[in-house]
């Protein structure tokens, strides 16, 4: 395989897609596609070359369009393009948008686009023909710079899209509003230059179980509509132009997983009880209506965690209306059977993908204001939530509250009091809620990992998020390549930190679900089941495998196997452990990992 073939990103689904490239161009106004995205500190130098640059080309081009238009244009029209060129000139309108890029940290396409909007709406509140005119300039210079920043010029609208073999839809990005498309059968994979794996392109991929990579920076660039792709979302890379050999392997790889799947759903419907017969409950993760179906299939007692804040993205740059997030809840209270676990508003940290955040440009927005912190910030927003939740509640006692990122008992204690003025609210304005709506945290706080008695006293449930657990507690910016290596979820630290929350809950009588990805990881499951561990909540798909672990063991096995674990002094030393037991005391443990891949 030649090396520019394959390109390294984040493996979003991690299944196999092999099929012909589809370059898309998601909407016919290229203005209102504008991407979103905050750029990392040793980033936003390179948006602002890339905004240069993007100038510099849009420039050649009038340059060149002029040129080819010299013999049919008079001096007269071809002036126009002397006019577009110098707006591309004009130092205020450059320096303004480099002044943004680098105070709100904001991606190339959008800076311009506010800027530009921002003009426009100023010579739209002019009341002359001729500026009017000017203002059309402005659109189309400003379509231009968009056009090239996104390197969109090869690309198709989705609108006009039929795919009749097996596809690969290679973006900058994917909406939601492409959910249609992305229905369809023929589409096998997708691949995208923007997007980590909490933007839309990787939830939309997951929640339609698609192989996925996304972040691969310049995908839409290396590849050519026609060609062949493999999207391999296990490794979070693709094979542009692969070998026929190539296109065989991955073929069968794909094969392998979809029969080894089945193989699993199959054990969809086990009793869910160890080998000892102790109850393990097994939830689902959502971020999207559309999983509940997938919750549902791969037989989820409920759902575990219900990440609002994709009600957020979808009606974004708007906010979600009470009325809109009381009928997104009364219909999970419909098609869920279980209990459903509500997570109020999570946006910040590397979640920064509402405009609404624009007002708070933060250094450092991973220790910042996020989640309940932004919340509490923005109580209109909150309470138009935490009404709806309310509201919801009396339709059916299965509904639970959530915060997330609680970091002691005095912000808890602060949350608790603001729910308690919105249920006065809705008391003396009649409106009928749970009075004994159960109401829980996330603990993915160090600070709260380590009080998990004295947070008991305040709260029905707790749920450990150990994707920003592991990331606090240890220090390490999961978004940084550099430090990646020290991303241990089996430092001794962290083991310890789980047993003690484990305990504690227990004796403290409250119920602890893990909700992070670690739960969903089979190489964990022995060990969380030793540490004490009775509810894991998971992305649907991760169900069956889980499942047929936890099947496979008994818990004084596994307890044994924590205690071992839990007295040695480094992740490698757990980690290679851990590995040893897997293969010994989970049947076909090598079997179960690759319907994995
Ligand atoms: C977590 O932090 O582990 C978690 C489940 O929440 P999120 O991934 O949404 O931050
Ligand atoms: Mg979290």
């Amino acid at each position: 395989m030649s090396p520019e073939t394959l390109i390294r990103g984040t493996g979003v689904f991690p299944d196999v897609g092999v099929g012909r490239v589809v370059l898309l161009n998601n909407n016919h106004a290229i203005r209102e596609m504008v991407p979103f995205y905050c750029a990392l500190d040793q980033d936003i130098q390179k948006e602002v070359d890339r905004f240069l640059q993007a100038v510099e080309i849009t420039k050649q081009e009038i340059e060149d369009l002029k040129k080819s238009m010299s013999q049919r244009l008079s001096a007269s029209h071809l002036a126009i393009f002397d006019a577009h060129l110098l707006v591309l000139e004009d130092a205020l309108l450059m320096n303004k948008t480099t002044e943004h890029i680098k105070k709100h940290r904001h991606n190339a396409e959008y800076a311009f686009n506010t800027i530009m909007n921002d003009l426009l709406k100023q010579f739209s509140d002019i009341d002359d023909t001729y500026l009017k005119e000017k203002s059309e300039d402005l659109h189309d210079i400003s379509r231009r710079v968009i056009h090239n920043l996104m390197h969109t010029d090869k690309l198709k609208e989705i609108d006009t899209i039929t795919v009749t073999e097996p596809t690969v839809l290679v973006a900058q990005v994917i909406h939601p509003s492409d959910l249609k498309l992305l229905s369809d059968p023929n589409i096998v994979g997708i691949a995208t230059d923007l997007g980590g794996k909490t933007t839309h392109t990787a939830i939309i991929a997951k929640a339609l179980e698609l192989p996925a990579v996304v972040g691969l920076h310049d995908v839409t660039k290396r590849a050519n509509d026609g060609e062949m792709m493999i999207v391999d979302g296990a490794e979070g890379q693709v094979l542009i132009r692969p070998t026929e050999k190539e296109i065989n392997q991955y073929g069968k790889k794909h094969k392998m997983r979809v029969q080894r799947m089945g193989e699993l759903e199959l054990l969809s419907d086990l009793k869910p009880v160890t080998l000892d017969g102790v109850p393990v409950s097994f939830l689902a993760n959502i971020e999207l209506q559309e999983e509940v179906e997938k919750a549902r299939f791969f037989n989820a007692e409920g759902i575990g965690l219900y990440r609002s804040e994709f009600i957020f993205l979808t009606v974004a740059p708007s906010l979600p209306t009470e009325a809109q997030h009381f009928t997104l809840y009364k219909s999970l209270v419909e098609k869920v059977k279980g209990e459903i676990v509500i997570r109020t508003l999570d946006l910040g940290g590397e979640k920064f993908f509402h405009e609404v955040l624009e007002t708070f440009s933060q250094k450092n927005p991973v220790l910042g204001l996020r989640a309940v912190r932004f919340c509490m910030k923005r109580q209109d927003i909150f309470r138009t939530q935490l009404r709806a939740i309310l509201r919801a509640s009396a339709l059916s006692d299965r509904i639970r509250l959530m915060f997330p990122l609680i970091s002691g008992v005095d912000e808890l204690k602060s949350v608790l009091d603001f729910l308690e003025t919105v249920k006065s609210e809705l008391d003396s304005e009649k409106i009928s809620y749970n009075h004994e709506l159960k109401t829980g945290i996330m603990i993915e706080v160090p600070s709260a990992a380590a009080i998990p008695d004295l947070l008991a006293r305040y709260v029905d449930f707790f749920s450990i998020g150990t994707n920003d657990l592991i990331q606090y507690f240890l220090a390490i910016d999961r978004t940084n390549d550099e430090v990646n290596y020290l991303y241990q979820p089996l430092h001794p630290g962290l083991i310890r930190l789980l047993r003690n929350i484990f305990q504690s809950a227990e004796e403290h009588d409250v119920r602890v679900s893990v909700c992070g990805e670690m739960a969903g990881n089979p190489m964990f499951t022995i060990l969380l089941l030793g540490l004490g561990l009775r509810e894991f909540s998971m992305t649907p798909s991760s169900i069956p495998v889980i499942k047929k672990i936890v099947t496979s063991v008994n818990t004084d096995v596994c307890k044994r196997i924590a205690s071992a674990a839990l007295k040695m002094d480094s992740s490698e030393e757990i980690e290679a452990y851990i590995a040893k037991e897997n293969r010994k005391v989970v049947p076909k443990f090598e079997h179960i990992l690759k319907s994995l891949l």
